[in-house]
């Protein structure tokens, strides 16, 4: 590379802008480049994402397990290998016996050829992707209200003139650091209010008159949402012009929370009422309709990971309509997608549920469209499939074979060592990835894939804004694209359809199957987004879409949907054996499971392993210490891990980061949302000890 290379982060939904330059005797580094998200700035991560290029252990050529070991194998040997296996499982089990996982940071080329893929080369109804442990609550609530999901329908940038923001549930200040200078106004104005049982590194911008933090308790967001609606109600704060002529449902909605008072619903979330009172007239004062100067209500995983998770957002999104908020200016609801292709990974038909141009696979006219596309008779498309939670719980009984794409399962889902136990137990596990990471060295074939820096291709950022991913590298002999590895396995497996390979071509291809749909970019090409101008899907005559519903909604009639949702309780008490709540999050220096920045030595320094928050009062009645290792239980296992003892977390809550094998994970329950299937990966009841000599 002679030239400087303008692309963007490889890790979360921000994608903030970074120019890779050569180095002397090879590899890049990153600097930051202006960009309307991060506005020059990056966090760690993304100053050193060009780390993991070179990490040691970086995989290089296919590995195949030989008597219980991998050894490395050619490619031919390698694709040869599971292809026969492929086709003697599914001879045996039928085409369902083999499954598809597949991930959120795959380009939108990636995660449409992998759907295509699965549905015509593999015949299979099982794939879906690890964004159902991130999106699917907010998507499927986005989708019921407004008729249409794109994380955040404006630009991250309106966020500035908010004047009031409502944060529930998201660590901005850790997960995208570049992104808090957007909160700075609503700051100045008082105007924060996070929701989070935890006082996060977020949550302490609220101090010094930034805002107010409420910290319920977990698994109660949802009755704080509704209290705050009751208030609203309450004392005539409604947008009611907005609500009479730009919606449907309200009036059954503000009759659901007649009877939730905040001093009611007080003991339940132990905010106090009077707090809740002030949080329901700051984001009033703020609207459009009282003459404030915007107001936002934004989610993020802490109250979507539930398993009603979805209905807490469908409380988000009444209020932000009861408000009159979406389509307004400096207004709205958001969710704060998180992987870095987030977006784009559930437009283009890796959900189960899915088919490209955010379809529903069981759409007869949907899958008419996207069969012609793809050149085959309507009823070779697979029907549904079910939620990557479920997929999971199959392997190794109805599911023989499962392919993983960008994604850590071992780490990174709910009920992990079950999960492990599971893809132990496969016939066949192939993981493509571009280092060993927990998953890969179960696999009985592991496929090395380019990275980032190193591909070609598109990522849909939070915003909705369509991005090019540029090659500023040749990835290390040995390693093949996975668009040339999908095609190249659907010929052996006897496919007669073509899988494009070429970047461009396969977008081209892809824009052609969204057509019509919900998110529909039909507009674009590498071509237009090459002026580095990137443009916001829907895009029309080469112009995109930086906001939505201004004037109307998505639903055939223009209308959003008020959903009355009645909270539920978290999928576990707690009892005498697990009389504690534990919350998972993370950290400021890693991203998911941390395969690729636990590789970066400045990273892995700054946060090298996991340990659990504890309040002060409960680390004294149970004999805990700052430093020292404790016991934490729930009903799936247990794990040892230091304490540290802060007043950050509620007396009846811990914390505990997810990056690291062994870690939160271990503990979470696999319990998930009926609508959408989203695992409650936030909250579980679990028992603290120290660890008992042995
Ligand atoms: Fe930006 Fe996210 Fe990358 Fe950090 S991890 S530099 S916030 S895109």
């Amino acid at each position: 590379m002679s030239e400087p290379v303008r692309t963007h982060c490889p890790y979360c939904a921000l994608q903030c802008a970074t120019t890779l330059h050569a180095v002397p005797g090879g590899g890049v580094e990153v600097s930051p480049r202006d960009f309307p998200t991060n506005r020059g700035g990056l966090c760690q991560k993304g100053w050193t994402a060009a780390e993991v290029l070179r990490a040691p252990d970086r995989l290089t050529h296919p590995w195949v397990r030989r008597d219980g070991a991998l050894v490395p194998a050619s490619w031919d040997e390698a694709l040869g290998l599971v292809a026969s296996r492929v086709r003697s499982l599914q001879a045996e089990h039928g085409r369902d016996c083999v499954g598809v996982l597949g991930g959120g940071g795959l380009t939108n080329e990636k995660a449409y050829t992998l759907g295509k893929w699965a549905r015509l080369a593999l015949g299979t109804r099982m794939i879906d992707y690890n964004g159902r442990f991130c999106m699917s609550a907010a998507a499927a609530a986005g989708n019921r209200a407004f008729g249409i999901d794109r994380g955040l329908p404006f630009p991250v940038a309106d966020i500035d003139r908010a004047q009031a923001v409502l944060l529930l549930g998201s660590n901005v200040a850790d997960t995208m650091p570049p992104f808090v200078q957007h909160l700075a106004g609503a700051r100045r104005a008082g105007g924060l209010v996070v929701v989070d049982p935890r006082r996060s590194a977020t949550a302490a911008l609220c101090a010094d008159g930034g805002g107010l933090h409420l910290q319920p308790v977990p698994g109660t967001d949802q009755v704080l949402l509704l209290g705050l609606l009751h208030v609203l109600v309450r004392s005539g704060r409604v947008d009611a012009s907005y609500v009479g002529s730009r919606t449907t449902g309200f009036d059954a909605v503000a009759r659901s929370v007649a009877d939730l008072w905040p001093e009611r619903l007080a003991s339940l979330t132990g905010v106090p009422a009077p707090l809740v009172e002030q949080a329901a007239h700051l984001l009033a004062d703020a609207a459009p309709v009282h003459g404030g100067g915007g107001a936002m209500v934004l989610s993020g995983r802490g109250v979507e990971q539930h398993v009603d998770g979805s209905d807490t957002v469908a409380a988000a999104i009444n209020l932000a309509l009861a408000l009159g908020l979406p389509g307004r200016p400096a207004s709205g609801y958001g969710c704060l997608t998180g992987q870095g292709n987030g977006q784009g990974g559930r437009e283009h038909g890796q959900k189960s549920d899915q088919l490209p141009g955010y379809r529903s696979i069981s759409d007869p006219g949907a899958r008419a469209h996207v069969a012609a596309v793809w050149g085959v008779e309507e009823s070779a498309v697979p029907g549904p499939g079910v939620p990557a939670v479920e997929l999971l719980a199959r392997c190794g009984s109805s599911v023989r074979a499962l392919f993983v794409h960008g994604s850590n399962p071992v780490v990174s889902v709910p009920d992990a060592s079950a999960v492990t136990r599971r893809l132990r137990s496969l016939d066949l596990l192939v993981v493509s990835d571009l280092v060993p990471s927990e998953t890969a060295l179960l696999a009985d074939v592991v496929l090395p894939v380019p990275q980032w820096a190193e591909e070609e291709g598109t990522v849909t950022s939070l915003e909705g804004r369509v991005l090019r991913r540029r090659r500023a590298l040749a990835p290390p002999p040995g390693v093949r694209d996975e668009l040339e590895v999908l095609a190249d396995l659907a010929a052996r497996l006897g496919c007669p359809v073509r899988f494009e390979t070429e970047p461009a071509r396969v977008f081209d291809e892809l824009a052609r199957a969204s057509a019509g749909g919900r998110a529909d970019y039909s507009g674009l090409s590498h071509a237009l987004l090459d002026d580095d101008e990137a443009r916001f899907w829907p895009v029309a005559d080469g112009v995109g879409t930086p906001r939505l519903f201004a004037d109307r909604f998505a639903h055939e009639d223009g209308l959003a949907r008020f959903h009355p949702v009645r909270p539920g309780d978290p999928a576990e008490d707690l009892r005498p054996d697990a009389p504690v709540h534990l919350v998972t999050g993370r950290v400021l220096a890693h991203y998911q499971s941390g395969a690729q920045t636990r590789r970066v030595p400045a990273l892995a320094e700054s946060a090298p392993g996991p340990f659990v928050e504890v309040h002060p009062r409960l680390a004294e009645r149970l004999g805990l210490h700052d430093g020292e290792p404790a016991e934490v239980e729930s009903a799936r296992g247990v794990v040892v891990v230091p304490v540290r003892v802060t007043t950050a977390v509620r007396p009846d809550t811990l914390f505990m980061p997810f990056h690291w094998p062994g870690s939160a994970n271990v503990l979470t329950t696999d319990a998930t949302d009926p609508v959408c299937g989203m695992p409650e990966l936030k909250v579980c009841a679990v028992q603290v000890r120290p660890l008992s000599p042995s």
